[in-house]
């Protein structure tokens, strides 16, 4: 059986005010209901009036999406009534969307973008003392209410939960290079996931935070509705709501339809023509992709296409870190290997992306050069970056403090003689010719010097004492 699904993706935009009035769109510190005035509260008589912003952040992303804009804009009324949306109106775009037709690739997978269109987010409902079909009663924070958010909209191209969730990792790491939201603001991103299995109906799963989420409630709904299918129930058109604490789905309301909302245009808000010298200028100041940057930096570095996926698509501040370490460090190949193999696995323990965390690519490099330099051991170097990854402190200078960095000839050569003489059966193992005995006493010495020797060193020290040594 095969699903097909398509998504409807909500991203908020980053601008300092919201979509048709001046208050701001920043909650942090904010006490409920305190970004509002009479505009994004409804209040008769008061006039929105459009934020060039958001319409700039909107031609951009249609661009990236190689979507085409439309001549000129309007605004629509989506007629309801719901307590999040105090007009009993949202102001929305229906009959004219921003842009249309555009898509993605994923590797050689074609995904269409049906429309991209601009829309004001509505008030934020707290369920109190239950969830949304439970609640005794609700709290309503109209703080959120008309920030600005764009609606991409895909075709149903998607063919399992795992594309899914690989389109909107491609898609968030589009927005961020573009620089047009925010990806670390908690619900940047709420997607409403369609899906059906085999030309049946499709349902809904509205407003899901989060892409291992849509994952999940996707699978879900897979599995419900492959199982209803076997057993010769029908699949009905609804809308249905995602629990991510329990992993299910369970139904809202059989779904509307778009005419449920008798649209009108906005006629409050005049056309706006979108003129090919703001289009162009937008277009031409556009900032590099990731798929560009991925073919650039292979190109220019000298590094695999695996790798230079992995930095791009981790977002764009590490394509900025990695781009500043290779002007501070001579080997881009080096670079690499320490960002991917060591620096992420140890930002993700710490739960930490690069930047929340301290790394810098001035210290960042220093690990590596005090390995150049013969300083410190590359053993030293992978135990030090976990610390380093937390504090930020210069490698340097904890190498000194800690004292790490590599013994002198004579200290070593002084350990080496006591693993030799602690061990006599692995060194007439050795000397009998079982060769392998000598990595037993590599260990062993760096055990002893904690890391502080070079493997190679060790390794020539014992071997060249072991054969000089009379059996
Ligand atoms: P509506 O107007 O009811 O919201 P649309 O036709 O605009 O419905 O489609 C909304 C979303 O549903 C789109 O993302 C689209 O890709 C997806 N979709 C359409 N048909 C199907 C289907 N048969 N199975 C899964 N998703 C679908
Ligand atoms: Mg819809
Ligand atoms: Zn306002």
């Amino acid at each position: 059986m095969k699903a097909t699904i398509g998504l409807e993706i909500h991203v908020h935009l980053l601008t300092d005010s919201k979509l048709f009035c001046s208050c701001r769109t920043s909650l942090m510190g904010k006490e409920p209901n305190e970004n509002t005035c009479p505009i994004c509260l409804g209040f008769p008589g008061s006039k929105p009036k459009a934020n060039k912003r958001a319409i700039d952040h909107g031609i951009v992303l249609a661009k990236a999406l190689s979507c085409s804009l439309v001549p000129e804009i309007r605004f629509s009324r989506k007629n309801y009534f719901y307590p999040d949306m105090p007009k009993n109106f949202q102001i929305t775009q229906y009959e004219v969307p921003l842009a249309m037709n555009g898509y993605v690739m994923l590797g050689n997978r074609k995904i269409r973008i049906r429309r991209v269109h601009l829309e004001e987010d509505p008030a934020k409902l707290i369920h109190v003392g239950g969830d949304i079909t439970t609640a005794r009663y609700n709290h309503i924070d109209y703080n959120r209410a008309g920030i600005p958010l764009v609606e991409i909209v895909t075709e149903p191209d998607l063919e399992d939960t795992k594309e899914a969730r690989l389109f909107l990792e491609k898609l968030s790491v589009i927005l961020d290079h573009l620089g047009v939201y925010d990806p670390t603001t908690e619900g940047a991103i709420r997607v409403d996931a369609n899906v059906s299995i085999d030309g049946g109906q499709r349902v809904e799963v509205k407003n899901i935070t989060g892409f291992r989420n849509v994952e999940k409630a996707l699978n879900y709904e897979v599995v419900r509705q492959k199982s209803m299918a076997n057993m010769g129930i029908d699949v009905s058109r609804e809308t249905r709501h995602f629990d991510a604490e329990s992993g299910t789905t369970s139904s809202l309301r059989k779904k509307e339809t778009e005419d449920d909302y008798g649209y009108i245009i906005e006629p409050d808000l005049v056309k706006i023509k979108l003129h090919s010298e703001w289009v162009d200028k937008l277009t031409e100041s556009m900032p590099e992709l990731p798929d560009h940057r991925i073919e650039r930096f292979i190109e220019q570095y000298s590094i695999g296409r695996f790798q230079a996926g992995i930095i791009v698509n981790t977002g764009l501040q590490l394509s900025l870190f990695y781009e500043e370490c290779c002007n501070l460090y001579k080997d881009p190949k080096i670079v690499v290997n320490w960002i991917v193999t060591y620096l992420l696995k140890s930002l993700n323990y710490e739960r930490l992306n690069i930047k929340e965390s301290k790394v810098k690519p001035e210290t960042f490099v220093e690990l590596l050069k005090l390995i150049d330099e013969g300083v410190i051991s590359e053993r030293t170097a992978k135990e030090l970056i976990k610390e380093y990854t937390v504090s930020g402190e210069s490698p340097r200078k904890i190498v000194k403090e800690k004292n790490l960095s590599l013994m002198s000839e004579d200290e070593l050569h002084k350990v080496v003689s006591e693993v030799i003489e602690e061990n006599p059966k692995a060194v007439n193992d050795y000397q009998s010719g079982h060769v392998k005995a000598a990595e037993y006493l590599i260990g062993q010495v760096l055990r002893k010097t904690r890391a502080r020797a070079a493997v190679d060193t060790v390794r020539k020290l014992i071997t060249d004492m072991m054969e000089s040594k009379p059996r």
